[in-house]
């Protein structure tokens, strides 16, 4: 896969690109991460890259030709070109396991009051917002989406499972986890992760993972389509919530 960031900070990405998994991901070839300076394309002599809005209003918003000869500059027939912006389809693990099979990424970060409109209509493929919230540039957002997409590459983590059993891979939260000491401050760890049964402990895992989902964020298992199996564990959490309560 090939990465390429459109941004008018590319410095951030410096420590990043050289950062635990990002690094080692891009150490074994899986994936190359290009910083494209936008600045580097203004034709403009004092390099400028935002101009003030038509209309009135607060701030500055990114002139369009930097950004357009930027994106013209790495663009090829495999590219997919995202723009982070707070007004995005709101990002999830579905996208990031979607995205983490294109062959290019583009991805174009704002800053200012964002870009000129006439860029995100014509030239965009896919907008993306990391929540409801906005920040000053999409740097940020950018390495959220990277980050979460290489992990999922073939030979990026250590196993296919490190990433398979995590919160959100099948819709559901992670089960609880659990290393040495088996006793911390009189807590100890649940019996059965230390019975050596395989089978049982996969089956107790399966039932703590919806538990979790239940308690945590009951509004995922609304659009998980669940197996019968899960169907009558998720009976059997209710009855022991209920009677705890
Ligand atoms: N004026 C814009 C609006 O109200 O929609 C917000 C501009 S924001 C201050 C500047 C840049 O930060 C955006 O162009 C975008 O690239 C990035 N950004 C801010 N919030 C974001 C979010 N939640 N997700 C992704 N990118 C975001």
């Amino acid at each position: 896969m090939r990465i390429d960031i459109l941004t008018l900070f590319p410095e951030i990405f410096d420590t990043f690109e050289k950062w635990s998994i990002v690094g080692k991901t891009i150490e074994k070839g899986l994936v190359s991460i290009n910083k494209v300076n936008i600045r580097d394309f203004s034709q403009d002599k004092h390099k400028r890259v935002d101009d003030y809005p038509f209309g009135g209003g607060p701030g500055m918003i990114m002139k369009p030709e930097p950004i357009y000869e930027a994106l013209k500059s790495v663009n090829t027939e495999n590219s997919l070109t995202i723009y982070l912006s707070p007004q995005g389809k709101v990002y999830n693990q579905q996208l990031a396991n979607q995205l983490s099979k294109e062959k290019h990424l583009i991805l174009l970060c704002g800053h200012y009051e964002g870009v000129d409109n006439r860029i995100v209509e014509n030239f965009i493929d896919l907008e993306i917002s990391i929540g409801d919230y906005v920040l000053t540039g999409g740097e940020i957002p950018a390495m959220v989406l990277i980050e979460s997409i290489i992990r999922l590459l073939p030979g990026a983590l250590g196993s296919k499972e490190s990433y398979t059993d995590e919160s959100h891979y099948d819709g559901l939260l992670e089960y609880p986890q659990y290393t040495r000491p088996r006793v911390f401050k009189g807590l100890k760890v649940p019996d059965i992760l230390l019975s050596g049964n395989h089978k049982k402990i996969d089956e107790w895992r399966k039932y703590q993972s919806l538990k979790n989902t239940y308690i945590k964020r009951p509004d995922l298992l609304k659009k998980k389509e669940l197996t019968d199996e899960e169907i009558i564990m998720l009976e059997e959490i209710k009855r022991e919530i209920s009677n705890k309560l």
